[in-house]
């Protein structure tokens, strides 16, 4: 058949559907213009699929029959540019999801479906009719006149964002107005781009220090791309030297693209770049609606903003003119994505920034054992800023040894005294207990029953404000029992504290002294953190009491103590990085107290006081405890001396997941060369989660080219094995996680 062995120039696309290789099509009959990084809607088996092209006029063997065309193109022009689509191929490749699936995971949710792109749909209201006519209909309607006199003042009308920044959430009262036919959706044109301003450095940024000076001067000395630790304690002035790079950078007519946790993006983080940066910021993270996502996307990717500030999924934003790439708190777990598509922003952001040729700086108190590692074997360059900026001093740690002491609720006498005195002296006190909730077990005094989640190898904690107990790993609710479900008994006790529990303690001890609890349960509602931490700030509130949302980055110059309840699990942890993570937390937490004029004290609770590596912590520092933690990695090759990545599997079945797992070590061992080590399959450490039995299977390489060169071969044979339909996989490649 001469003609179907004719070459043939298709165009590649990564389909929105969870395949794990790129499809041919043909052009569109009709001759639209087609690009890489533009949509199209694609015939994929008997339905419809989105699409993003990724080549144009590939040739292909294919016989010609064999290839469908494209069912139209979605886009004038290209959404990503080839660097991007590069850059999120490589992604999807080294992290081993699929290509469609990782491509489209970059885009606001509204681009990953068949629909044009913002710049084309209504995005605010306008008048029609006659609105003064409207005045004796809308007597009793104050909100609705409100709105209407507003948009009456603006003919063009006004954008969605603008309303709600005038008048707040208007929806009700901007529907009601549509219903009566005096208002009308209609597409607002973006407003034009500010007239620019000079990028010079404003009259409030602080001379540098020394320390600072020189790690600017690093940083801006590097041509192309260039790795940095900006290894710093909490307060020593690394959000400047950021600013200072990204002035620069800026003013060279270059993006730059700032990283953050997802708590540690606060407004007042985002307030002191706009404060300071005088170039139109986009910002992303999870808490924006979906519009507020695609405008800020959409601004990142035509250019409009200058600077990134977002969470994780930030990095995947396409960018021009990328010039400088910054990671705040590196080691911050939730940098690491952790469900579906699994990827590390700070591992990605460094490759971005490989990509872009530019320089990549990443910054931290306590720097993950991973980079530090990178910076000790000279692949970083490691920059030091050892003191705190400005007049405060560094936090004292003592270490209260509560072993046989009396506790009220969680608090020794120790801690309960220095309190009386700080709050006496009228300072501010901050308590750190990483658990939530009332209690984390509710028990029967008369037959010992526990309340142990249906679902789960858990407990179900209590939350009492509400009445209930919760499992925090599936999210079960279950009204809080008046009785013993088992024996019927009224005498039920919960064990142990949460951070709900302790604040009754301390509102029954300190009557009527003003206390704040931050948690996840504390600040459900949108900005209710924020106006917590304003408030704690401004010194209003006498306690803070919370979990690890306080320990993070903000500035809370009147806390003078630091009360650490518990970190003990950290010491004994199964995860091989319990004890990193407990030595980040404590010393992130300590970074909270004395952060302005008033020297600050840390009290830490513990069972173990004489543990070899908290000892090493509190005498030496975060450094010298790094250096012991990375000599017990590299004696046990564990990563950073080794490689690692996690196959996961779960089934409602029992069994079915740790037979999978077998089958996949079977065919993997052939496939692995004898340097590759497997791990398992074994039971995860929750074996039971949500009503699905779990199992793992650990792959550990002394290189990453040996892991990688494992994965390629071993992931397509997988994806053929045979598996019982309620079975679920994952892969995890470089995983925070071994659990
Ligand atoms: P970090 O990001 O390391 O926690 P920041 O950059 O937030 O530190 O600095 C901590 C405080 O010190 C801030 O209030 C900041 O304005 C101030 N500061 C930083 N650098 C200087 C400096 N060179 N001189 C005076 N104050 C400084
Ligand atoms: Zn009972
Ligand atoms: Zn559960």
């Amino acid at each position: 058949m001469p003609a179907s062995s004719r070459a043939k120039a298709v165009l590649r696309v990564a389909v929105a559907a969870p395949l794990s290789e790129l499809l041919d099509y043909l052009k569109p009959a009709d001759g639209t213009r087609v690009l890489p990084g533009m949509r199209v809607l694609v015939p994929l088996g008997r339905a419809r699929r989105v699409g993003m092209v990724v080549a144009a006029d590939v040739p292909t063997t294919l016989p010609a029959e064999r290839i469908k065309p494209v069912l139209s193109v979605l886009d004038r022009e290209p959404l990503l540019a080839a660097g991007d689509l590069r850059f999120l191929l490589w992604a999807a490749e080294y992290y081993r999801g699929n290509p469609g699936e990782a491509l489209f995971g970059a885009l606001p949710l509204r681009l990953r479906r068949p629909r044009p792109s913002l710049d084309d749909r209504p995005s605010g209201w306008r008048v029609c009719g006659e609105p003064e006519t409207a005045a004796a209909e809308l007597r009793r309607a104050p909100r609705q006149r409100e709105v209407l006199a507003l948009l009456a003042k603006a003919p063009a009308g006004l954008d969605d964002a603008t309303l709600r920044a005038r008048l707040g959430d208007c929806i009700a009262p901007l529907r009601a107005l549509a219903g009566r036919g005096l208002i009308t959706r209609c597409r607002i044109a973006a407003p034009a781009e500010p007239p620019p301003t000079p990028l010079a450095i404003q009259a409030s940024a602080p001379t540098l220090n020394a320390h600072q000076a020189a790690a600017t001067a690093a940083v801006e000395r590097c041509q192309g791309f260039g790795c940095f630790l900006l290894d710093g304690v909490t307060g020593s002035g690394k959000t400047e030297v950021y600013l200072r790079l990204i002035d620069r950078a800026l003013a060279a007519g270059r993006q730059v693209l700032v990283l953050v946790p997802e708590i540690g993006l606060t407004p007042q983080l985002h307030e002191r770049f706009a404060r300071r940066v005088t170039a139109p910021i986009a910002v992303l993270h999870s808490a924006l609606s979906e519009t507020e996502r695609e405008r800020g996307w959409r601004a990142a990717a035509t250019g409009e903003a200058r600077l990134l500030l977002g969470t994780r999924s930030a990095v995947f934003t396409p960018l021009r003119n990328l010039g400088l790439v910054i990671v705040d708190e590196e080691h911050d777990m939730s940098l690491k994505q952790q469900e579906g598509f699994r990827y590390s922003a700070r591992d990605l952001a460094v490759r971005r920034a490989q990509q872009a040729d530019c320089p990549v700086l990443l910054g931290s108190a306590t720097p993950s054992l991973e980079t530090l590692h990178n910076a000790r074997g000279g692949r970083y360059r490691h920059l030091r800023l050892p003191q705190r900026a400005g007049t405060a001093v560094d936090p004292k740690i003592l270490v209260a040894d509560i072993r046989a002491q009396p506790l009220e609720t969680g608090l020794s006498h120790a801690l309960l005294t220095r309190m009386d005195r700080e709050i006496d002296a009228g300072n501010q006190v901050l308590l750190f207990l990483n658990r939530r909730g009332f209690s984390p077990v509710l028990t029967c005094h008369d037959c010992g029953w526990t309340s142990e989640c249906p679902r789960c190898d858990a407990r179900m904690t209590l939350h009492r404000g509400r009445a209930l107990l919760l499992c925090h790993h599936c999210g079960l609710e279950h009204a809080q029992p008046v009785q013993c479900p088992y024996c019927t008994s009224p005498d039920l006790r919960p064990l142990g504290q949460g951070t709900e529990r302790v604040e009754d303690t301390l509102r029954q001890r300190f009557p009527g002294l003003p206390l704040a609890r931050i948690d996840r349960d504390s600040t459900r509602k949108r900005g209710e953190l924020e106006r917590l931490l304003a408030a704690a700030q401004r010194g209003e509130q006498r306690i803070l009491l919370g979990t690890q949302m306080l320990a993070k980055g903000h500035h809370l110059p009147g806390v003078t103590l630091v009360g650490i309840l518990d970190l003990d699990h950290g010491l004994y942890g199964s995860d091989f990085r319990a004890t990193e993570r407990m030595a980040q937390l404590l010393v992130q937490v300590a970074g909270r107290a004395g952060r302005a004029e008033r020297p600050g004290t840390v009290l830490l609770q513990t069972r173990h006081p004489q543990h070899p590596m908290l000892e090493l912590l509190l005498g030496e520092g975060y450094g010298a405890f790094a250096t012991a933690a990375l000599a017990e990695r590299r004696e046990a090759g564990l990563p950073p001396f080794s490689h690692q990545a996690m196959l996961r599997a779960d089934s409602p079945r029992e069994q079915a997941a740790l037979e999978f797992l077998a089958q996949v070590l079977e065919t993997a061992r052939p496939l692995a060369p004898p340097e590759v080590e497997f791990w398992g399959p074994a039971p995860a450490q929750m074996e039971r989660r949500a009503g699905r039995i779990r199992a793992q299977l650990l792959l550990q390489a002394p290189t990453r080219a040996l892991l990688q060169g494992v994965l390629a071969r071993l992931l397509p044979a997988l994806r053929a094995l045979r598996r019982p339909r309620e079975l679920r996989w994952s892969i995890d490649v470089d995983p925070q996680e071994n659990l």
